[in-house]
């Protein structure tokens, strides 16, 4: 039966905090909001002295660059826009850098330099060269801008390399943060989804059921005897069988259906659109085809399970709570069985 796990919330232990590991850009959007705070707040200094000194232009501009990153910044806090928000980002900082060059003065090459590197950052690689080689073409090509020819090959040359390797290092960066998703959301042994992106998916199983009022059952699956595998045959066997059942249960799914390991022998499945009457229908038959479907050492491959469908204002633990109640019941009445909850 299942264990009692430490971080189980559904026995009162607290939740995994989800944002770092699962929302997508936190780190891009953390550097654009540092960033962009911090320029905003230089660039209002810069516009008041411009019009203490009476210089109304150069306040002018300093306050619509100001202005335009402050937007993009609270439109980077709705979730749905924060892409399009650090695309607007990348083209506001590219813009307010040639503006500021070529109508204030040099000092606007030296701010190009951070502009290449965050749009690298913040920006898909093909975006991010768009912006930063038309930006080098336009003030490469202006010689007036540079004391000297050498100046300017050097000041072309170093916002190339910036590019290069801010994109180089960026591709790493999204690189590690897939893996990393990847080792924290996946079971090694079995490649399937683990505990955690199960308690992920099934709280946003919630919410959308709460917003579009689509029914979910999930099912919790136990194999039985499961210990005399590795007790008789050694715990390479068990291994073997658990991937093997774990491929049986992929292969079984419909599309938009999920299944994940728990942990041990105990899996869970996610059956989107599945109310309870289809459940009643539709779960037996599938106990019928899959309990036994896979050979182990000693023979066929039999699992209890348990299943619920997710009731009106019900959290996901307590979904769960119920389907596992349902798989001890089942595992009570001889084994190789199934109930689905009430
Ligand atoms: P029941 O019918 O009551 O479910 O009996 P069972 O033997 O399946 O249940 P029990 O909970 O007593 O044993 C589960 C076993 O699963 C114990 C543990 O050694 C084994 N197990 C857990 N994780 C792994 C794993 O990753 N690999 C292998 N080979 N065995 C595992
Ligand atoms: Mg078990
Ligand atoms: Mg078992």
């Amino acid at each position: 039966m299942r264990r009692q796990s430490d971080t189980d919330p559904a026995r009162g232990q607290p939740e995994i905090d989800w944002d770092g590991q699962m929302r997508p850009y936190v780190t891009e959007l953390s550097v654009m909001f540092a960033i962009g705070g911090l320029s905003a707040l230089a660039i209002s200094g810069y516009a008041a002295y411009r019009f203490l000194t009476g210089d109304w232009v150069d306040g002018l501009v300093n306050t619509g660059i100001f202005s335009a990153i402050a937007v993009t910044l609270l439109l980077a806090r709705i979730e749905r826009w924060q892409r399009v928000a650090m695309m607007l980002f990348g083209i506001v900082i590219t813009l307010s850098c040639l503006a500021s060059a070529l109508l204030i003065g040099s000092n606007g090459l030296l701010w190009a330099y951070l502009v290449f590197w965050v749009n690298t950052f913040l920006l898909l690689h093909p975006a991010a060269l768009v912006l930063n080689a038309s930006a080098i073409l336009t003030l490469g090509l202006q010689s007036r801008l540079f004391a000297s020819t050498l100046e300017q090959i050097s000041w072309v040359t170093v916002a190339v390399m910036i590019t290069a390797f801010g994109m180089y290092y960026a591709g790493q960066m999204r690189r590690q943060r897939r893996m990393l998703r990847r080792l924290a959301t996946h079971d090694p042994l079995t490649g399937i989804g683990n505990r955690r992106l199960m308690q992920h998916r099934l709280e946003q199983a919630v919410n959308e059921s709460r917003e579009n009022q689509r029914p979910c059952t999930l099912v919790v699956l136990d194999l039985d005897h499961f210990k005399q595998i590795n007790d008789s045959h050694g715990h390479e066997a068990g291994d073997q069988t658990l991937r093997r059942f774990a491929r049986q249960l992929e292969d079984s799914l419909r599309e938009g259906d999920d299944i994940y390991r728990m942990g041990g022998e105990e899996f869970v499945m996610l059956l989107r659109d599945m109310n309870l009457d289809a459940a009643r229908q539709a779960i037996p038959k599938l106990h019928r085809r899959l309990s036994g479907g896979v050979d182990g050492p000693d023979g066929p491959i039999c699992f209890s399970a348990g299943a619920a469908t997710l009731k009106k204002g019900e959290s996901w633990s307590r979904w769960l709570a119920r389907a596992d109640h349902a798989l001890y019941e089942a595992k009570h009445s001889g084994r190789n069985s199934l109930i689905v909850a009430e």
